[in-house]
């Protein structure tokens, strides 16, 4: 049952603010977990930090006024020392101060003058100060006062109806508390070891139910019997070996477990991920002749028309000389084109297609689809990955991502597919040579520019912005781009493609670009995946603190792709050292996956992962690095569960609600 805030006797003004925190009902409020907290803990007398300490005032305290500004001074024996307290504008505090009694001082000691400026005295010793006290992350007009009442409310209207949902062997395994007592210690502690065994059950309730739901679709999934293909293992291998390179391990290896997937009864559900310029395309090609070979038709999903197009142009160069009838479907085709594209596909004259969520409108039928591929999957909507499947009735599908995390993690985060990884790079693959450059100018690396172009390359200058902004500061790609035009004039031709412009206009701009009629091509961030240039190998990232490592690790993928040396520069003003230091790990490191794991460790997996658009979901109180081992062991726990523990009542329980919750959101393909 769901109880509006209103049960709580909470003003309607209160009411609408909690409403702008999107808390709704009594449950929300109750959900609405401390961030942090606060605690009173003594601490040493240490010369100009921070102290916490209890004493025994000694004398009378004196008040001086100035204007409206008060002095409070008094004396007070800490270990037999005496130590001078001052405290500004809290004269009142005078009236209930009698020698002998304990106080507690917060404040900054000076050691010479052994004396405290205190921010706050306390008219209590250390121990009666009760120890922990939440804080909760709100917004303007609440107070942590205002809400922890509300939360208290909240808790004593539910008292006695909160019932446990992990079950009682697990709980007893792991010493869990129960719900209900985790949810009062949470918002209630007394002292810290009540937070810490709140906060143990309800991550472990957290992960524990994400990992019963990943479980289950998964094992639902492998009760879809699919086709099982004919793999024709001599033309896959003739086709690799014509191949104008040699496919490296991790490539060969994967394709190998997609060849296996392919052949089985079973669908296939496989995530392969691997870092920019690992070389996923071709492992999708190969995925695509294969399931070819046995007769169905393919289809290849990227989430944006240039990345279509490229896709598009690079599987038709790989299937050159092969008998493979290859379509591109994208947005701006005519009536007349999409109408024949239509027909050939539901006729099975296409073999395969390239397209973008074009791919899955109502009107575009397939005689026999048997395999969807989608390209940087995390910014695919998990409704159109859906429907897309939907178009086949025994549809294996393969997810490809640029943005690789551990190994071990993505088990775990994408618990319902089979994952696979791409770790090594093609041979003679050169590190991108990364420099953080301090300030926002091009000057120091104009000469460097300069010769590069002169030398026959290209270059791409990536901005935060598209134009001018008065909200965010930082460079913008317009102001950019007419800047160095009218530096380069005569010389070189600049571009500039941002997503604000239409398909039509961006891949013009684009396919100059390739062509090499366009020298320098600034740009937003639209460029980020995927973009393929062999000729460009060199990138200036303007306010480089601006993004996230993660994203800055995609974008220089864009360069250095072939044999030759890849450079990129990222400018950035970095004032403060943490955004300094993280830039001057991307000039050290050049693996996507420790700079997954970096990224994840100071910034957290919401950045990293783009979890609304991948369907993970944000977790409330879990982290998914901090508390990764919680994560894992409820992996094997809900295995266990599901597989030895299926008729514990509360199990079925759960089951009952993640049922019901993949209903209501039609979040997962099956
Ligand atoms: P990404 O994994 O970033 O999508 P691509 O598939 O676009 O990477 O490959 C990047 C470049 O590397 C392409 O130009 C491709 O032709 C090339 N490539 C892929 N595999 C190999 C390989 N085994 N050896 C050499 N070059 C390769
Ligand atoms: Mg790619």
């Amino acid at each position: 049952m769901e109880y509006e805030l209103k049960v709580l006797k909470i003003n309607d003004n209160k009411i609408k603010q909690l409403n702008e925190l999107s808390l709704y009902t009594v449950k929300d409020l109750i959900l609405h977990y401390p961030y942090r907290y606060e605690e009173m803990l003594e601490t040493p007398l240490h010369d100009e930090t921070k102290v916490i300490i209890e004493g025994k005032l000694i004398d009378e305290p004196k008040v001086f006024f100035k204007g409206r500004l008060s002095r409070l001074t008094f004396h007070i024996d800490y270990h037999g020392e005496t130590l001078t307290i001052t405290l500004f504008n809290r004269h009142f505090l005078k009236k209930n101060m009698h020698v002998g009694m304990k106080l507690t001082i917060v404040g900054k000691y000076n050691e010479a003058r052994k004396s405290i400026t205190a921010s706050e005295v306390k008219l209590k010793g250390l121990e009666e100060i009760s120890g922990i006290t939440p804080v909760y992350s709100l917004k303007e007009g609440l107070t942590q006062k205002n809400f922890q009442g509300y939360v208290n409310k909240a808790l004593s209207f539910y008292k006695g109806h909160i019932g446990n949902s992990i079950p009682d062997y697990l709980c007893q395994k792991y010493h869990l508390v129960d719900r209900q007592e985790a949810l009062f210690k949470v918002h209630q502690p007394q002292t810290r070891s009540d937070v810490i065994s709140a906060l143990r059950y309800l991550k472990y309730e957290e992960f524990f139910k994400f990992q019963m739901t990943m479980q289950y679709i998964k094992q639902n999934r492998t009760q879809n019997i699919g086709i099982s293909k004919l793999i024709d293992k001599e033309q896959i291998n003739k086709f690799i070996q014509k191949l104008p390179f040699q496919l490296t391990e991790d490539q060969q290896k994967v394709v190998d477990d997609i060849l296996i997937d392919l052949s089985s009864q079973k669908l296939m559900y496989r995530f392969v991920q691997g870092d920019v310029g690992s070389g996923k395309t071709v492992v999708a090609a190969i995925s695509l002749y294969a399931n070819y070979l046995a007769g169905y038709q393919g289809a290849m999903m990227a989430p944006t028309e240039i990345l279509a197009l490229q896709h598009y142009q690079s599987l038709k160069k790989l299937f050159k000389k092969t008998k493979v009838n290859i379509a591109l479907l994208t947005g701006h085709l005519s009536l007349k084109e999409k109408n024949e594209i239509y027909q050939q596909l539901e006729q099975g004259k296409i073999d395969i297609i390239v397209g973008t969520h074009a791919l899955f409108q109502d009107k575009v039928q397939y005689n026999q689809l048997g395999l969807v591929i989608t390209d940087e999957q995390h910014r695919f909507g998990v409704e159109q990955r859906k429907a897309l499947k939907n178009k086949g009735n025994k549809v294996d599908f393969l997810v490809m991502t640029a943005t690789p995390i551990p190994r071990t993690l993505a088990i775990s985060l994408y618990g319902d597919m089979d994952v696979s990884t791409i770790k090594t790079m093609p041979n003679g693959r050169k590190k991108v040579i990364t420099r953080f450059v301090k300030g926002i100018s091009m000057k120091p690396i104009l000469k460097d520019l300069k010769d590069y172009l002169a030398s026959g390359g290209q270059c791409y200058v990536v901005c935060p912005l598209v134009s001018e902004s008065e909200a965010i500061e930082g460079r913008n790609a317009s102001d950019i781009s007419k800047a160095m035009a009218s530096y380069f004039k005569g010389q070189y031709e600049v571009g500039l493609v941002h997503g604000q412009m239409n398909d039509e206009e961006k891949n013009q701009v684009m396919d100059a670009f390739k062509e090499n009629k366009i020298q320098v091509l600034v740009s937003t961030t639209v460029i980020e995946v995927g973009v393929d240039v062999s000729n460009a190998n060199m990138m200036v990232i303007y306010n480089a603190e601006r993004f996230g490592l993660s994203q800055l690790h995609q974008l220089r993928g864009r360069v250095g792709r072939s044999k030759e040396q890849g450079y990129c520069y990222l400018l950035s003003q970095a004032n403060n050292s943490e955004q300094k230091e993280r830039l001057e790990f991307l000039e050290n490191h050049h693996d996507g996956f420790e700079v997954s794991e970096y990224d994840l460790k100071i910034r957290g997996p919401g950045d990293l992962l783009g979890q609304k658009q991948s369907g993970v979901p944000t977790f409330m109180i879990g982290d998914i690095f901090k508390d990764y081992h919680i994560l894992e062991i409820t992996r094997k726990d809900a295995y266990e569960a599901l597989n030895q523990h299926q008729d514990d009542e509360k199990i079925q329980k759960m089951l009952v609600e993640i049922k019901n919750n993949l209903t209501k959101n039609n979040a997962y393909i099956d």
